[in-house]
């Protein structure tokens, strides 16, 4: 078992909580890892971990992410993600389940804000939102509904940042794009880039979603193990996370990762710089893929529907500053960089020049 205490100092984090639930037999880890730009909005995973400590691991790394998520994308919200360690795959999730985790979430009083993640659901978040008012993303009892467009709208700006560091211009006409998952973000990605004119050529484990996208938007299929080697002018990984390791990006027929997958790069601080070194840009995945955090905190903070359109438009012109900043070296390093500087001004639109 990890330090607790020394590996939260660590990786900043300000508060962990865990919680059991006797009559739901609910097991869950809230992972707060800042509220200095203010309350911290994150998904609750619900998921089998081999152990204990995995899930931990799990909840810290990504309650850090989404501090840095949030910052990046200048919003006045900070970091924290929660995690239902489940008994076995594939547990089935119930209402009780959900009102324990609701409760649960009730008791950090508004630090964090719960939302629907991997083996979450809408329905999940609203029965969340039966004991507490702070969820988003539900339909009947909260509101927010699905982020994924937002989502893949974001990516779909990020891509545009990075063709434009390539030298390729904005426009789309022509170009291949090469998706990984055509899921809730995927499809929408898929539609966006068809109707901007791209050639897609795409990849899934379910068949009926890969034929979907052939006969919607032309798509050329890919089989599962070619679609990270396929001859594109972009891949955007938009199925699971850390699928891009050294052995990967070696076989990379593209110049631009661009995807809207949490964590693609297996090892983030070798793999960006990695992948530079080679001439690939890489739009770092929470800098694009911040759509769905930007809509859902946009209803929590209450901006009108304008702004929520215009931050994520924004996420275009964040991306280029970043891919600017890392001036050929690690776009990771620079987005964490950005975050930090942001995280420690205490201010998502000021940047202070001691952040560690
Ligand atoms: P999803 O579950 O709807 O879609 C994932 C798709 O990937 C599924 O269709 C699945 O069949 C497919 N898939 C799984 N393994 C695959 C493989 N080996 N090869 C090809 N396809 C495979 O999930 P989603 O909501 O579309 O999210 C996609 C990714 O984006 C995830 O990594 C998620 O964490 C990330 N993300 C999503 C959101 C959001 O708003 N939904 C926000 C930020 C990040």
């Amino acid at each position: 078992m990890i330090n607790l205490l020394e590996t939260m100092t660590a990786m900043d984090h300000e508060r962990v909580c865990f919680h059991q639930d006797a009559e739901s037999g609910l097991k869950a880890i809230i992972a707060v890892h800042s509220t200095r730009l203010g309350n911290a909005l994150g998904g609750t995973r619900r998921w089998h971990y081999a152990t204990e400590h995995d899930g931990l691991v799990d909840v810290l790394r990504l309650s850090q992410g989404m501090s840095y998520k949030s910052a990046c994308a200048g919003l006045p919200m900070g970091g924290a993600k929660s995690v239902v360690l489940l008994p076995e795959p594939n547990w089935a999730a119930t209402e009780t389940e959900a009102c324990a985790m609701g409760r649960f979430i009730h008791s950090l009083n508004g630090a964090y804000i719960g939302a629907e993640d991997v083996g979450t659901s809408i329905q999940y978040v609203d029965w969340m939102a039966q004991e507490t008012p702070h969820v988003k993303g539900g339909e009947a009892i909260c509101n927010g509904g699905d982020p994924s467009p937002w989502t893949a709208k974001g990516t779909f700006n990020g891509m545009k940042a990075c063709l434009a560091y390539a030298g390729r211009g904005e426009g789309f006409g022509g170009l291949r794009v090469a998706i990984q998952g055509m899921g809730h973000v995927g499809m929408v990605l898929a539609q966006l880039l068809h109707e901007a004119g791209a050639e897609l050529i795409v990849a899934d484990i379910n068949d009926a979603s890969v034929q979907e996208a052939v006969r919607r938007f032309g798509a050329t299929p890919c089989c599962t193990d070619d679609i990270l080697r396929a001859e594109c002018d972009v891949l955007a990984p938009c199925a699971l996370g850390a699928v891009l390791g050294p052995a990967e990006i070696d076989a990379l027929q593209t110049d631009i990762v661009c995807g809207a997958a949490n964590n693609i790069l297996v090892d983030p601080d070798r793999d960006a710089a990695t992948l530079a070194a080679q001439g690939v840009v890489y739009g770092p995945d929470f800098v694009v893929n911040a759509g769905g955090v930007i809509h859902l905190s946009g209803i929590y903070l209450g901006f009108s529907e304008s702004s929520l359109l215009e931050r994520n438009d924004a996420i275009e012109g964040t991306t280029a500053r970043i891919l600017n900043d890392a001036a050929g070296g690690s776009t990771y390093e620079s987005a964490v960089a950005l975050a930090k500087s942001r995280i420690a001004a205490g201010d998502p639109l000021q940047e202070s020049c001691h952040a560690g």
